[in-house]
């Protein structure tokens, strides 16, 4: 069994006027990332929304020093991005359709993602959002770690840095064993 878990598509990290934007690369892979959704839905595969949320006066949170404001809760920021939106939408009230709210890079840093996947015997994450090198790289380390076999599109993940999105889809195939197609 298999999950397509989705990473922080939002406005915040997508849109030209987003607070922490990966910008044109990001809004590039829409198109793939919404196939995706539908193509593993009409499989009845399980589609999980990993999405990150901050509350604007945080100290303790250590993204507070690293980043400005962003996917503040309750804001716009975190609708997701473009027609994305509309098709969760469309979608939510389905069994295998799943939201989440992460505080870490990691989808599984403090949520309950891993009992998800295991009490509905998934062995294989298939990873899509961004950025490439932060947060899905994040999810795919703990994946790794868990035991969980790991896909990652590479036409479905951006980063506002092109080093670090090059040097992220290296790490996955050679060090995490990922499959990157
Ligand atoms: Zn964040």
């Amino acid at each position: 069994m298999k999950a397509l878990i989705n990473i922080d598509y939002t406005y915040d990290f997508v849109a030209d006027s987003g607070a922490l934007t990966c910008g044109l690369p990001g809004q590039q892979i829409e198109g793939k990332i919404v196939e995706l959704m539908e193509q593993f839905m009409q499989n009845g595969d399980y589609v999980v929304f990993a999405i990150d949320v901050h509350d604007l006066h945080d100290p303790y949170h250590p993204e507070t020093k690293l980043f400005p404001p962003h996917n503040l809760r309750d804001t716009s920021g975190r609708d997701l991005y473009g027609t994305l939106q509309g098709v969760y939408e469309k979608n939510k009230q389905l069994d295998n359709v799943a939201y989440l709210d992460k505080t870490r890079y990691s989808a599984f840093a403090g949520t309950d993602l891993e009992i998800k996947l295991r009490e509905r015997g998934i062995t294989e994450v298939h990873l899509v959002g961004v950025c490439t090198d932060i947060c899905v790289l994040h999810t795919a380390v703990d994946a790794y770690n868990k035991g969980f076999k790991i896909v990652v599109y590479k036409d479905a993940v951006a980063s506002f840095n092109p080093a670090g999105h090059e040097w992220a889809l290296g790490h996955f195939e050679q060090s995490l064993g990922a499959m990157v197609k």
